[in-house]
């Protein structure tokens, strides 16, 4: 029988995996926002969102509120690493009666401890602080935080029934109780549970502590939980200490198959039967209870106490935690065993005392066993969650259990290693957690909240409101207007450039085109077959030589033709004359479909005799030299115009085309009445913005930033394509950059240490905006990857900032680009007379396809600045190519039908 009872407290290592498993489901359970209400493990919130880093320094008062005391802590931080805190403290008893009485006698009684306590501390001190004294309060019943200091209780415990609290603020109540000591310097900045204090007072400097057990009369434990998992809060970037309370694991049922007889009567007598199952296996104020029935029990079956009077055993709480400790603490012989029974008043005999000491080791080896359990489910929770596939962490530890029981750190730590082997956790014991814990929580409030007064100051231009925006947009109208009066062009910074498209595909285009792409990324050839069945496409990339690019004209477009002939050749389209769309990336004046002024060179190109020459009729030339007939040169296209026509093909309705690459710009089809810059009033006309020099005539100039001033400085176009520089792939990741200089001159990041590395220009990639900003928060391991590239070493709180910033300049540049884009979609419901405008764009650009948030948050802000334009994005493909062969097309098409 002593077998059997023994057998039912050890549990096997497979059931405990699969306790595991249901303590990971109940946390997620009590997690997501639809489940919680019916949790059983609550996973409160706390609201806590950092550990202590070292630095908190300042003196804050504590106050505590115990089983039968309260105690008052004064605790200086020196900013040395939290290594030597400074406390004082005064121990005052609650008087009796007072935790059922009235809640406002129990609050004044409080406040009138806090008065005393600084009257006593600052006695001999002449100056009394003028300074405000910020307050944690340590608060071990179950609350709804809904701010750190904001915390209505659910319900009160621990033989604490005061009238009035329940449901109520608790520090609003202690702040009100304080304020009528007239002690108006005292701020309760902060409320916790003493789980949250133990975990705090672990961390040191280099050491944060991530976890905390207390295996006190009851358990509980808390982490640092990733705060977008904590779905009953907002906050989501980062992390939220949450509280487990996994106390009521089990009452569910999950934990029936494990509950022996004893704990049932432990439960049937306590005071709140069926509630805190787990609590009740592993509390030690359990434990003794649970000895006590098992040796009832064992007595009736005759096992033990054979003839002897166990009257003794039927009283409740007679076998304390106290006696188990004695008992099972006593490694040689068993004379103190029968001392300690015999106090109790039990006659046992020597096999009696032997078998006494075998339960309690095995109850108490079963606590710590299943203390060890839940560990393992945070851990490997914590785990999974940041996506790593080892975790190293440090636990803090403190209760009665852990000083008490000497196996339990050896237990807690072997058991949760062989149930989650991926993670290593280190035991912090602590020292004090609630007292100095709760110092270290209210110092660590304080300086987060200095922390974000001068973030949101340094960010705080970047960040545009609605009315800046809509200001942007009538601007932009305005330019537009400017750019396309015949008067008033020469001064718009919007060019509003005539393309001499005037139509876009109607899906009848037939044939085959020749298209060439020159100045993007690559010089490519492209041949487009457009069909009934749809387009189909066969490109070759050539290579231009430096030596070419830089020549004269006539090698650059001899050399040109030279490749569209060795690529006909390929393709086997020698026989043919087939009509060509040229892409052409470089600043034109253009005059017609075909002809087109060179205004200028760029990105690499200063072939001679091209400036101001018809980029078309050099092509032609070019052709006539080498006696190429396969061709004939019939427009010339801009990028957006080819993005444009090349989802127009797919979506009749695409009358916009846009890019967000390394510029940005856009186009629109436009009615020629309105376009004062080409002569006739019949018809339509796509219209080339020109829109990233939007700016450039100071009308933009209030919501340029000192980091835009910076950036537009350090670039070869001073002062030109101001809109562009705020918003395209070549500048964002360099806006980023300058904003982390001033933050981390301002000891905001990195601790205040710039590497050289940051202070490279255009080391911070756009590309990094799209890594860092996924929001789910298992980027954080990409961005520490970023970082160290950049030889930054950054804690965890500097990736959660470092994301604010890349969100805050991403968000400011899709946010323009909409102001941007309903200037022009309003104007086209303008034109057309309509209440309600449905139009799409065609928008091409590895920013807008690549970022994560970009094209979200672009079209959320044109929803809002264009509410009666429905405006839907269709993604380009090859746009320059295929859109290229479409304008040529629909010239055919149009030529066609003339005749
Ligand atoms: P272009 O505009 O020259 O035709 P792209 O449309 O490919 O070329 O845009 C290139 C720009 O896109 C680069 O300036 C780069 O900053 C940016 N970029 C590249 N990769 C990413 C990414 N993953 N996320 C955001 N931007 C990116
Ligand atoms: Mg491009």
């Amino acid at each position: 029988q002593i077998q059997r009872a023994l057998r039912s407290l050890s549990i096997p290592l497979e059931r405990l995996h699969i306790m595991k498993g249901h303590m990971i489901q109940d946390m997620c359970k009590g997690l997501s926002r639809q489940t919680h209400a019916q949790a059983k493990v609550r996973m409160l919130p706390t609201y806590l969102c950092s550990t202590p880093n070292g630095t908190e320094k300042g003196s804050f008062l504590v106050v505590e509120l115990c089983q039968s005391q309260v105690r008052i802590l004064l605790v200086t931080l020196f900013g040395d690493g939290n290594m030597s805190p400074h406390m004082v403290y005064k121990i005052f008893d609650l008087p009796e009666g007072i935790t059922q009485g009235e809640g406002e006698a129990l609050f004044d009684f409080i406040a009138q401890c806090v008065s005393q306590f600084l009257a006593e501390t600052f006695s001999s001190d002449t100056s009394k602080p003028e300074e405000r004294l910020p307050l944690g309060f340590v608060f071990p019943f179950t609350c709804q935080q809904t701010q750190l200091d904001k915390a209505e209780l659910l319900s009160w415990s621990k033989g604490f029934n005061c009238s009035g609290v329940v449901g109520e603020d608790v520090v609003k109540l202690l702040q009100t109780a304080i304020n009528r000591q007239q002690l108006c310097h005292v701020d309760v900045v902060a409320l916790m549970n003493d789980t949250v204090g133990t975990m705090m007072t672990c961390s040191t400097e280099g050491r944060p502590c991530e976890v905390a057990i207390v295996a006190d009369k009851g358990s509980n434990c808390c982490f640092m939980a990733e705060a977008y998992l904590v779905e009953t809060t907002d906050e989501t970037s980062g992390r939220m200490c949450v509280n487990t309370e996994w106390g009521c694991f089990g009452d569910d049922g999950t934990l029936n198959d494990v509950f022996t007889p004893y704990d049932e009567s432990v439960d049937v007598e306590s005071y709140n039967p069926g509630e805190k199952r787990f609590e009740k296996m592993v509390g030690t104020l359990y434990l003794g209870e649970i000895v006590r029935h098992a040796l009832i029990a064992l007595a009736a079956e005759k096992a033990i106490f054979v003839g002897v009077n166990i009257a003794v055993l039927k009283e409740k709480g007679v076998f304390t935690m106290q006696h188990i400790m004695d008992i099972i603490n006593n490694e040689d012989g068993i004379s103190d065993v029968k001392r300690i029974l015999e106090v109790l008043g039990l006659q046992p005999t020597e096999r009696d005392c032997g078998r006494v000491q075998q339960i309690c080791r095995a109850v108490v080896g079963r606590a710590s066993t299943l203390h060890a359990t839940g560990l393992a489910a945070i851990l490997s929770y914590m785990c999974q969650t940041r996506d790593l596939e080892t975790l190293m962490v440090n636990v803090g530890v403190e209760g009665e259990l852990y000083t008490g029981y000497p196996r339990f750190e050896e237990i807690l730590m072997s058991v949760s290693r062989l149930l989650s082997p991926e993670c290593m956790a280190t035991l912090l014991p602590s020292k004090d957690g609630s007292g100095r814990g709760a110092a270290m929580v209210t110092a660590v409030a304080l300086r987060l909240a200095a922390l974000r007064r001068e973030v949101n100051e340094v960010l705080s231009p970047l960040r545009l409101s609605r009315s800046d925006l809509e200001k942007v947009q009538a601007l932009m109208r305005q330019e537009m207007d400017q750019g396309l009066g015949k008067e008033t062009n020469a001064n718009a910074s919007v060019r509003m450039l005539p393309t001499y498209v005037s139509h876009t595909p109607d899906g009848t285009e037939r044939g085959d085109f020749l298209a060439l792409d020159l100045g993007g990324t690559n010089f490519r050839v492209l041949v487009v077959h457009v069909t009934e069945e749809g387009i189909s496409m066969a490109s070759e990339i050539y290579v231009i030589p430096a030596a070419i690019m830089q020549g004269t004209g006539e090698a650059l477009f001899d050399h040109i033709i030279d490749c569209i002939i060795d690529f006909q050749t390929k393709q086997n389209l020698v026989t043919d004359t087939l009509p060509l769309g040229f892409t052409f990336s470089f600043p034109c004046k253009q005059m017609g479909l075909d002809k087109a002024l060179l205004l200028t060179w760029t990105k690499g190109f200063s072939a001679s005799g091209c400036v101001g020459q018809d980029v078309v009729q050099l092509l032609r030339e070019a052709a006539r030299r080498k006696q190429h007939l396969g061709m004939q040169v019939v427009a010339l296209v801009n990028d957006t115009v080819g993005t444009m026509m090349a989802c127009g093909y797919d979506d009749p309705k695409c009358e916009i085309g846009l890019i967000v690459g390394t510029g940005t710009n856009a186009c629109y089809m436009e009615e020629m009445k309105n376009v004062g810059t080409v002569e006739g009033d019949q018809g339509r006309m796509c219209i080339n913005m020109e829109w990233g020099a939007f700016g450039d005539n100071g009308c933009l100039d209030h919501i340029f930033t000192h980091f835009d001033k910076v950036v537009d400085e350090t670039t070869i176009n001073p002062g030109k394509q101001r809109f562009e520089k705020l918003i395209s792939g070549m500048y964002l990741g360099e806006i980023v950059r300058q904003v982390l200089l001033v933050m981390t001159e301002k000891q905001l990041l990195f601790q205040g240490k710039l590497t050289p590395k940051l202070q490279t220009r255009d080391i911070f990639k756009t590309k990094f905006l799209s890594t860092i900003e996924v929001s789910n928060g298992l980027a954080l391991r990409q961005i520490r990857a970023i970082l160290s590239e950049l030889e930054i070493d950054a804690s965890f709180e500097d990736s959660v900032l470092l994301r604010e910033v890349c969100q805050t300049v991403s968000l400011r540049a899709a946010q323009l680009c909409a102001a941007g884009l309903a200037a022009v979609v309003e104007k086209m419901r303008e034109n057309q007379g309509v209440d309600q405008l449905s139009v799409t764009v065609g928008v091409d650009g590895t920013l807008y396809k690549l970022h994560p948030r970009f094209s979200d948050n672009l079209q959320k802000t044109l929803k809002d600045l264009a509410p009666n334009c429905n405006v839907s994005f269709l993604l380009s493909e090859d746009g320059s190519g295929k859109g290229a062969a479409l304008v040529a097309a629909v010239a055919s098409r149009a030529a066609n039908a003339m005749e």
